[in-house]
């Protein structure tokens, strides 16, 4: 501690400033560790007011068992010895509860004999609560990314193991339709017919389930190119139009579009193909679906607006998640298995865009495309 200049208004000032400190406890102990001087910091971390706590010894801000190893007079020797002494760890307040302490004591020496010790205490706690639950946040999140990863290769090997089978029965209800077996008669086409529907609707919910696990284990490549919005509503227009045609859903596009864009040309399908898909399984008979496009700011975007039941404010957020349906209940008849739009976001951030949407119950919902521009 440097000395302070030997004129009394300089000494008197120095005193102030120590006494009044708020955030560190500085006080004096004596040669023997008896508590000489107190300030306004260590009155606010100890609980002490200065006449109670004055001449005792500074044992009492120690736990029990450190005291009992006789820690705190090990502290004075490693001081007087070395100078100076350094610790962290829990030390006690008047009202018996811890905080963890970071403390420095300086021994101090006049004329070379030394005249006691200056403490320095500041209150770390919560400190290191910020730091233990920072350590605490990083270890769960690696284990449940872990987890993650685990689920999604299990997810992929089950979907192979799933097609290779599927896709034989595809193939033999295939060959008997043919009638590559014979003959067959009007019931057992029917019966083949629905064998071969059910397979490929499985078919359907085990390749998105691929799709998805992929995407989870960031096993998918991107083809990123410049692009031409028009392009992908051209190409996916022709096959949601029999769906729609034959629900009695008017769908109709806005003018032509020249927004160019970066983005993987199939997964932009992929992702219309789907808003589309929804927009007809949500829309009743007599509904309307359009297909808009254009620019705002530094992307371009492309959107899907229906008229069909709308989505309740609450659940907006949900529906991105994975194997979420709104509503969904056994009798529900609505095919999907919860997973098109989560892997529709996830395929609009992995090529640097969003899909967003808005909604109101009753009235119909508009998913938007945003994608970044082509410079
Ligand atoms: P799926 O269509 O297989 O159920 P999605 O992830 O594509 O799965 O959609 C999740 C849920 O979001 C749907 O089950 C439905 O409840 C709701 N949803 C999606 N699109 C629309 C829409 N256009 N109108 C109303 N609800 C929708």
């Amino acid at each position: 501690m440097p000395r302070p200049k030997s004129s009394g208004v300089d000494a008197e000032l120095y005193r102030l400033l120590v006494e009044s400190v708020k955030d560190y406890a500085i006080f004096l102990l004596d040669p023997t560790g008896h508590v000489a001087t107190w300030n306004e910091g260590a009155r606010r971390i100890k609980g002490y007011e200065a006449d109670e706590i004055t001449g005792r010894h500074f044992s009492v801000f120690y736990p029990p068992d450190r005291v009992a190893e006789r820690w705190p007079e090990h502290e004075l020797e490693v001081a007087k010895r070395e100078g100076r002494f350094e610790d962290e760890g829990w030390r006690v307040r008047k009202d018996g509860t811890k905080f963890w302490a970071n403390v420095v004591i300086t021994a101090l020496h006049r004329d070379g004999e030394l005249v006691g010790f200056a403490k320095v205490t500041r209150d770390l706690t919560e400190r290191r609560d910020a730091q233990l639950k920072a350590v605490d946040d990083a270890r769960r999140l690696a284990m449940s990314e872990e987890a993650n990863r685990t689920k999604s290769s299990f997810l992929a090997a089950m979907s192979h193991e799933l097609r290779t089978p599927l896709n034989a029965i595809g193939g033999y209800a295939d060959l008997l339709l043919a009638g590559v077996g014979g003959e067959l008669t009007e019931q057992q086409r029917q019966y083949v017919e629905r064998v071969y529907a059910g397979q490929k609707h499985l078919l359907g919910v085990i390749n998105d389930i691929l799709n998805f696990s992929r995407i989870e284990a960031g096993q998918l490549h991107y083809e990123i190119e410049s692009i031409s919005l028009q392009d992908a509503i051209d190409a996916v227009i022709p096959l949601i139009e029999p769906q729609a045609r034959s629900r009695d859903i008017d769908l109709t596009h806005g003018g032509r579009t020249r927004v160019i864009v970066r983005a993987d040309g199939s997964k932009v399908e992929q992702i219309l193909i789907n808003l589309l898909s929804n927009a007809v399984k949500f829309t009743d008979a007599g509904g309307r679906i359009s297909l808009c496009a254009g620019v705002e700011g530094e992307e371009g975007w492309v959107s899907v607006r229906d008229t069909g039941i709308g989505i309740a404010e609450d659940a907006l957020g949900a529906i991105f998640q994975p194997f979420v349906q709104v509503g969904r209940s056994l009798t529900s008849h609505h095919e999907g298995t919860g997973l098109g739009l989560a892997i529709s976001s996830d395929l609009a951030r992995g090529m640097g865009g969003s899909l967003r949407v808005t909604s109101t119950p009753g009235e119909g919902s508009e998913f938007t495309l945003r994608l970044p521009l082509t410079r």
